[in-house]
């Protein structure tokens, strides 16, 4: 498998593909804008897109994925929590001050355990409410180890904001606390914005991790 991770779109929005060597079937994850990149990106590794996934509808992390999913005829795929969030998008596009993103349709299939194959690839759904109601992160296994693809649930050295819609401090503790640092401490973590990080850095060094 082929992880490639870059910014697009507006906000800087970690956008990754994933693609299988041998079948060159792909997985978008966030796809947040600049569609031509991504174009680009695709059409040089010779991929196939088979799913366009979501950590969630933040209009950041959904701007291109009209246009990849029109290009690519794959499905575009969230959990279905936070399908209020995408009908809600001139209103999210107001408040932050950038353009209003083309939208298509979506499958609300991404539930807590779901698997999304391509190739060899085997992605898992996390359910991992707080930032929104339909945050989610996804997780893969690779002969290099695990990743987690932690959308703004967390970050190196911070975690996701709860105040916009449908956000919950408490959630977000219950699912960093649950599902993430359940995980094994060499998990590598490609987080929606900046840099990245492990499981076992953030559990040592992340203060919002620490208490409460
Ligand atoms: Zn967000
Ligand atoms: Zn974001």
């Amino acid at each position: 498998m082929v992880i490639e991770t870059f910014p697009a779109g507006p906000l800087g929005c970690n956008c990754s593909i994933l693609v299988d060597p041998a079948s060159k079937s792909a997985i978008v994850i966030d796809p947040g804008g600049d569609f031509d990149l991504i174009r680009r990106k695709l059409e040089a590794a010779e991929a196939r897109v088979t799913a366009i996934i979501h950590t969630h509808t933040h209009i950041d992390h959904v701007g291109a994925t009209a246009e990849v999913q029109s290009w690519s005829g794959a499905p575009a795929r969230i959990h279905e929590d936070d399908r209020f969030l995408y009908e809600m998008l001139p209103v999210q596009a107001a408040l932050l001050g950038i353009p209003l993103p083309a939208i298509c349709d979506l499958d609300g299939d991404l539930a807590d355990g779901a698997a999304i194959t391509a190739g060899a690839i085997d992605l898992g759904v996390l359910h991992t409410p707080g930032h929104t109601p339909g945050s989610v992160c996804f997780l893969v296994k690779s002969a290099a180890g695990s990743v987690l693809f932690s959308g703004d649930t967390l970050f190196r050295r911070g975690i996701g904001r709860t105040d916009l819609w449908g956000g919950d401090p408490r959630a977000i503790k219950r699912s960093l606390k649950g599902k993430l640092l359940a995980l094994d401490d060499a998990t590598r973590v490609v987080a929606g914005h900046g840099p990245g990080t492990t499981i076992g850095e953030e559990r040592r060094a992340n203060p919002f991790l620490r208490n409460g």
